[in-house]
């Protein structure tokens, strides 16, 4: 045999030896793919560091060379590294909020069919912090629809740091929000607090909003997947932009695919704002979920004299929208007098975003 032939011999062995690799390594891979599926029956995680370690002993003590321990070890680690992946890939093409294709988005219309959220424009959500009285409501209303505003917003029950502070009206408030919006053809969101809200909430609220604080509250957010409204839904204070999703996973999985994802600023370090607006978290969850996602530029910031230029970078970022209080007197206002802009100040933030 010349050397010529030898070689080409020995190639062929190895290929079928790499032939053979490549099958046991599928063949492993579905295996360990039925392991996660037990695993997932029986509630355990399926990274089991224990059970690596144990893998990795027992194909130590059966190495005969030439590969050193050292190498097979490193060899093995990169494929329960793969598996791990493509669990992990599998896991992600199971969550309902999670983005499976570039033009998967979801769109939310009201019930007039045209007012939109998440279909490419960009919708403004504003009002006051809490609906505070029929007076307050009406001049802020007004000046809003002046500006072509569909979705209004105000707080009848506030869940506010110290139980000393205004509360909200309740019930009434929720009367005075419909009243208006009603006369000026606009939609109504306000928080609620608790499930057993729901039946009564229904007869007022266009778009059901849970708050930052609520956000983790489980059973409210399935109690949520039950009702035909919209969901808005606010970042937790200190959620992970993970946390966030699964919460929203919740609601679409309890039957209500049309939730609108707010951001509103996490708790951070930083004092000058009141919370610090994570706007690279704004374009990854548009990156990672198909649901809209809204800027609140208000409890971000904490403060009104930055409220344009946060409102252009919402608008640059991809967002479908954005969040911003206004009350016609801020100064007196019963909560977040300190961010809520005044009716010539949401004039200029809506010229800014016209030219944005
Ligand atoms: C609000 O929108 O007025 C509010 C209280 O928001 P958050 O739940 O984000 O603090
Ligand atoms: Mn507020």
């Amino acid at each position: 045999m010349t050397l010529q032939n030898q070689l080409q011999e020995l190639r062929g062995q190895v290929d079928e030896i790499n032939l053979k690799i490549l099958d046991l390594l599928n063949q492993r891979a579905r295996i360990v793919s039925d392991i996660g599926k037990v695993q997932a029956q029986l509630g355990t995680s399926f990274y089991d560091p224990q059970r690596e370690a144990q893998m990795l002993t027992m194909l130590e003590q059966a190495n005969q060379g030439p590969f050193s321990n050292e190498t097979i070890k490193a060899l093995f680690r990169e494929i329960f590294r793969a598996s791990m992946a493509l669990e992990e890939k599998e896991a992600r093409a199971k969550i309902l909020v999670q983005r499976k294709s570039p033009d998967d988005r979801t769109v939310i219309t009201l019930p007039d069919g045209v007012t939109r959220i998440g279909d490419g424009g960009f919708q403004v959500i504003t009002g006051p912090c809490a609906v505070e009285s029929l007076e307050q409501m009406e001049e802020t209303a007004a000046a809003l629809a002046a500006r072509g505003i569909k979705i209004i917003r105000g707080m009848a029950y506030k869940p506010r740091t110290s139980p000393y502070d205004f509360q909200g009206l309740g019930e009434p408030g929720l009367k005075i929000a419909r009243q208006v919006a009603n006369k000026y053809g606009m939609f109504v969101t306000s928080e609620i607090m608790d499930a057993s809200q729901i039946p009564m909430m229904s007869d007022y609220v266009d778009i059901f909003w849970v708050g930052a604080r609520n956000m983790q509250n489980s059973f409210l957010l399935k109690a949520l997947g039950q009702v035909r409204q919209p969901i808005i839904l606010k970042r937790g204070l200190s959620a992970t932009l993970e946390e966030f999703l699964y919460a929203a996973e919740y609601i679409v999985s309890s039957g209500n695919p049309n939730v609108i994802l707010i951001e509103r600023g996490i708790r951070t370090f930083e004092r000058w704002t009141r919370n610090t607006l994570d706007i690279g978290g704004v374009t990854v969850l548009k990156l990672e979920s198909h649901l809209p996602v809204i800027v609140d530029i208000s409890h971000s910031a904490g403060r009104r004299d930055i409220a344009v230029p946060l409102a252009r970078v919402a608008k640059a970022s991809g967002a479908d929208g954005l969040m911003v209080e206004v009350h016609p007197n801020p100064p007196v206002a019963m909560s977040d007098a300190k961010q809520q802009l005044t009716i010539p100040q949401f004039h200029e933030l809506m010229d800014a975003l016209a030219t944005a």
